[in-house]
């Protein structure tokens, strides 16, 4: 890796009760990039956003966030630290405009002195949202449901957005434009984390893909590499062991 790492998971483990949810799971995140988080359903990804945003505690392990340790800070220290989460059903106050759902995200989030104005048309372009912008949230379709969250978390300042499948639900026409939305967040220097179901959008939008199988990193690598691996083929395919 050739820049220091801004997100780095060390050794990281979640025990619900017997469940094994994450099990001794390390990897970094380079910065600029999209690294998607692939695995069958319970595998653990939505846990392993849990502990990186600090509402869960992990069990074992660290993580860290631009070199400092984050581990058991609170979730709203966190974002201020520059992580944000668009949350796979996105829960809009549906009397408040577009543009004024995006202002709440640019009003919380990252600490430091920020333009309230110009960072909430600033998301609202990256998210391909502009021409909404003073639409009522309740006319949005699910599609430009999806597109709001990712803009509200945008409008925080994050340095690092976790996205736990945008795109789930979406049509094809819906989900192209959704990782486009992705690709121009990674041009404006924010990083990505990305859960997604959908094979070709991941392999063409990743850098980098890990791959979950009950609660274990079974791969890490470029996409090319990872989806010929045995083993990832074998986790999908429900090949017994
Ligand atoms: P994924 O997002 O990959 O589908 P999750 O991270 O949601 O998987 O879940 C991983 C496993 O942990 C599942 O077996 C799930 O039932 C369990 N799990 C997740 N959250 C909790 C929780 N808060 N309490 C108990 N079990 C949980
Ligand atoms: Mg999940």
């Amino acid at each position: 890796m050739s820049a220091a790492p801004i997100l780095r998971v060390e050794a990281l483990s979640k025990r619900f009760r017997g469940l094994l949810a994450i099990s001794d799971v390390s990897f970094a995140v380079e910065p600029g990039s999209i690294t998607s988080v692939i695995g069958p359903n319970g595998a653990g990804k939505s846990t392993l956003f849990n502990l990186v945003t600090g509402y869960l505690a992990p069990t074992n392990g660290t993580v860290s966030f631009k070199e400092r340790p984050i581990t058991g800070l609170a979730t709203n220290r966190i974002a201020e630290l520059g992580v944000a989460r668009a949350f796979q059903i996105a829960r809009p106050f549906r009397d408040l405009s577009v543009a004024e759902n995006v202002r709440i995200g640019a009003l919380f989030g990252k600490a430091g002195a920020r333009d309230v104005a110009a960072t909430t048309a600033n998301a609202l372009a990256l998210a391909g949202m502009a021409h909404l912008a003073t639409e009522p949230a309740s006319v949005l379709t699910v599609g430009q449901l999806r597109h709001l969250e990712v803009a509200r978390a945008i409008a925080t300042r994050a340095d690092l957005l976790l996205a736990d499948e945008p795109c789930a639900g979406l049509n094809p026409t819906e989900t192209a434009a959704m990782i486009d939305v992705l690709r121009r967040i990674r041009a404006s220097g924010v990083t990505v984390v990305l859960v997604e179901h959908d094979m070709p959008s991941v392999m063409e939008v990743s850098d980098r893909v890990l791959v979950l199988d009950a609660g274990r990193l079974i791969a890490d690598g470029a996409p090319a590499e990872v989806s010929k691996n045995p083993q990832v083929i074998a986790a999908y395919l429900g090949t017994p062991d």
